[in-house]
């Protein structure tokens, strides 16, 4: 794998100071290069946490992250900048990695300045391939972020996170800010960067319908915990979790024989300073039974020999 995480934890102290936040709550994952698993959650369900903790932008409390087999937590910071080449974030808003008092081909071009690659000349005929590649002008590198649309901005961003040739892009969230039609053109670029330079995304979102429509894999993640995870394909057609499938039934379908009843979950998110006993989705659950309530479930593979579909769920479980 390129990507591997085990057992990863991380709790952040509570505002008051006096409790813990479960952000991260025990994730385990592999990602293959050249692949995109999508995460999908709620807000406050720990995806973008989970997300900075791949990149090493945090630094976890409990479990081991290895990039292509190499321990990321016991990197000093000389071999960690050299790997951070090799993973970039996006985020929602481009405006995030665009200062907007430098022109766009500088702010392409910084990476490369940091990481000391090329010359002045080099990195200016770079930055012309990159703005090329992300479908832009050569010429709006003498241009400012302010006069560009949101669409064109988040091309930037994206300009600047392949500009170091990373193996890994983590996508926090990355056409929410965009119009349904414009997300369609930024998520098409992003499926063909991903072939012409063999990239490997994971692809956070709390949008169900944009996570089908470029991931390899699809894990959903709830109170910091991965409840399921599975073929793209296998885990819309056939959700195992309960939390899942409501999820799924909310996605609008035009199309009216296909149209699933719709699952209304009660109630939100619980605090995660204070997850209830049990199964954490009992209390909002539909299925909810006895058991539910104390017991935690185990992790079980529901899946196919070589298609493995993770479920945490008392339904699926050895005692099922
Ligand atoms: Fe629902 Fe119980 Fe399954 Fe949790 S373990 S998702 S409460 S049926
Ligand atoms: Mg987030």
């Amino acid at each position: 794998p390129l990507l591997e995480l085990e057992g990863v934890v991380k709790h952040f102290k509570s505002r008051d100071g006096k409790g813990s936040v479960r952000a991260v709550d025990g994730v385990t994952l592999a990602l293959q290069p050249g692949e995109t698993l999508g995460i999908v959650g709620e807000s406050g369900s720990g995806k973008s946490t989970l997300g900075r903790l791949m990149l090493r932008l945090h630094e976890p409390d409990a479990g081991s992250i290895r990039f292509e087999g190499e321990d990321l937590l016991a990197l000093r910071p000389g071999a960690l900048r050299l790997r951070r080449r090799q993973m970039q974030l996006i985020f929602q808003d481009p405006y995030a990695s665009l200062d907007p008092r430098f022109s766009v081909g500088s702010s392409i071009a910084e990476p490369l300045v940091i990481h000391r690659i090329g010359d002045r000349a080099s990195r200016r005929r770079k930055v012309e391939e990159l703005l090329t590649l992300v479908g832009l002008e050569p010429d709006a590198a003498r241009r400012y972020p302010h006069e560009f649309s949101g669409g064109q901005r988040q091309r930037i961003g994206i300009a600047r996170a392949i500009a170091l040739e990373p193996k890994l892009i983590v996508a926090d969230e990355p056409v929410s800010a965009l119009d349904v039609s414009i997300q369609s053109q930024v998520l098409n670029l992003l499926a063909e960067l991903k072939s012409r330079l063999n990239l490997a995304y994971v692809f956070i979102s709390h949008d169900l319908a944009v996570v089908e429509h470029i991931s390899d894999r699809v894990a959903v993640m709830y109170l910091g915990r991965l409840v399921e995870l599975a073929e793209r394909r296998r885990l819309y057609r056939e959700p195992a979790h309960p939390y899942t499938e409501a999820l799924i039934s909310a996605i609008p379908e035009p199309d009216a024989d296909r149209r699933r009843q719709r699952i209304i979950l009660s109630g939100d998110v619980p605090n995660p300073e204070s997850p209830p006993p049990g199964c954490p989705f009992h209390p909002r659950c539909p299925k909810v039974f006895d058991r539910c309530r104390t017991e935690r479930p185990v992790t079980t593979d529901v899946g196919q020999a070589g298609d493995p579909h993770l479920v945490d769920c008392h339904l699926h479980g050895p005692r099922a």
